[in-house]
């Protein structure tokens, strides 16, 4: 997953973008950049590791300009380097122009093979890099030259592309990341999140739509339009789940309302369980925890502390030292878990391994009887689509029913929310059921996935 941003008309635009990429840091911690434009030549600056190093830099805060965009990146450790690190600057025919994309190309490999046979010349290894190319190539209108390259493309895409003081915004067809427009005085905001427009004082309008391209210059919105007609959105479910932030709003539906609905759903799902407290695996698990408390009538305790400065920057230890790595990140409150039946909510599971070292870290602290329950059904396939879970032989739930899942990770019982609950807990209203991707459960995708699929955040 990635965070993107764009701010126009504004003198403070730099300062802002920096403000929105530390309220999206969540998306991403490996890097983060910045691209400032409109008063000078376009500049654009990135750094490994968290905004606040990037932000540090003497250079960023002399660079004046009326309009910015920022990037903070996800990937696998093995692909993260600066090279790779957004936004990506060009000199074209259009002039100097910058992306931050935010989402996964599926038909990437097969689009760099041809882009090289044609004497294309590629400096990252990320899907993000052909977006300038089918930009660079191209003639005419800019607006209608960003369109065609998102024509030509296919998967999952939330862009914001700079060029000179003009900023646009723009979705895939199926809307599978997010994307809000928001305004601050004379200026606009685009951003993953509505939470990063709210932080910077600014007001949350809409969301982007599917399809949409928006383009915006000198505090207006000079043309919004379509590059293909959306037939059926599929936005992704997994955003209310786990990555957007509960202050945020997520394609409509407040992120806290939804994560509460699915706690109430999975204690009706689990009526008549009796337990001493429910807590929540930090942060995520949080809302979901109170609302199955809400729900239920037990009580409600926060019985992790979460260390928030590990990071992911935090040196993968030697197989002997996961165990303390686990006690690193989740520290168990000992008075609140000993001797008790406990509930306890995460998001969800993918490999496993992690969840087992985290049930392990509550039965040294003394816990009696362990109840796991996850706030989304069991995750049976990778995301081509922005999001780095792992390929389908390294998905405990692609390979063991819930039963041995339940006997591997050592606990009284397993429950996962139901789809179909899920999809209410998210359904803004009754309408709505079928605008979600939930490939990731069901291993029904919703575009053609190609045998090569470029599996990494853009
Ligand atoms: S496959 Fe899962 S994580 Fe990926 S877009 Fe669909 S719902 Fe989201």
């Amino acid at each position: 997953m990635c965070g993107i941003i764009g701010v126009e008309n504004t003198q403070d635009a730099a300062t802002l973008v920096a403000a929105g990429l530390m309220t999206l840091q969540h998306r991403g911690e490996e890097s983060a950049g910045i691209t400032i434009s409109g008063n000078a030549n376009m500049k654009t600056f990135r750094s490994m590791g968290l905004v606040s190093r990037l932000v540090n830099a003497d250079a960023l805060n002399k660079h004046d300009g009326t309009a910015a965009i920022g990037h903070v990146r996800y990937t696998t450790s093995a692909k993260s380097s600066l090279i790779n690190a957004q936004p990506f600057q060009i000199e074209c025919i259009h002039g100097q122009v910058a992306v931050a994309h935010n989402g996964n190309l599926t038909n990437f490999i097969k689009l760099r093979d041809t882009l090289l046979k044609k004497g294309a010349i590629f400096n990252h290894t990320s899907d993000t890099e052909i977006f300038l190319h089918l930009i660079a190539m191209s003639k005419g209108n800019f607006p209608n030259v960003v369109a065609k390259s998102m024509s030509l493309v296919e998967g999952a895409f939330s862009l914001v592309v700079l060029r000179d003081k003009t900023l646009i915004g723009a979705r895939d067809v199926n809307g599978f990341r997010p994307l809000v427009l928001g305004k601050l005085g004379n200026s606009y905001i685009v951003a993953s999140e509505s939470a990063a427009v709210e932080v910077l004082g600014g007001k949350y309008i809409r969301d982007i739509k599917p399809g949409e391209i928006v383009v915006i210059e000198d505090g207006k919105i000079i043309k919004s339009f379509f590059y293909k007609k959306p037939k059926k959105q599929h936005t992704c479910i997994f955003e209310q789940v786990y990555f957007s932030r509960p202050d945020s709003v997520a394609f409509g539906q407040s992120v806290k309302a939804a994560r509460m609905k699915m706690g109430q759903f999975l204690a009706r799902q689990m009526k008549g369980i009796k337990a001493d407290i429910v807590m929540p695996v930090p942060d995520t698990g949080y809302y979901a925890a109170l609302g199955f408390s809400r729900e239920s009538g037990i009580l409600f305790e926060q019985g992790f502390v979460r260390n928030h400065y590990l990071g992911r920057s935090f040196i993968k230890p030697a197989q002997n030292m996961r165990d303390m790595t686990a006690k690193l990140k989740l520290r168990p409150i000992k008075e609140v878990i000993d001797g008790k039946e406990i509930i306890v909510i995460d998001d969800s599971v993918v490999r496993g391994t992690t969840s087992r070292r985290m049930i392990n870290v509550l039965k040294e602290a003394g816990a009696k009887k362990i109840h796991f329950v996850l706030s989304c059904p069991p995750i049976i396939g990778p995301c081509y689509y922005g999001i780095d879970t792992p390929l389908k032989e390294h998905l405990i739930a692609a390979t063991q029913s819930v039963e041995e899942i339940r006997k591997y990770l050592g606990v009284e019982s397993l429950t996962f929310l139901e789809l179909k609950n899920l999809v209410n807990s998210c359904c803004p209203s009754q309408t709505c059921k079928s605008v979600f991707c939930t490939a990731c459960f069901t291993d029904k995708y919703p575009t053609r996935i190609s045998k090569d699929a470029y599996k990494e955040c853009g």
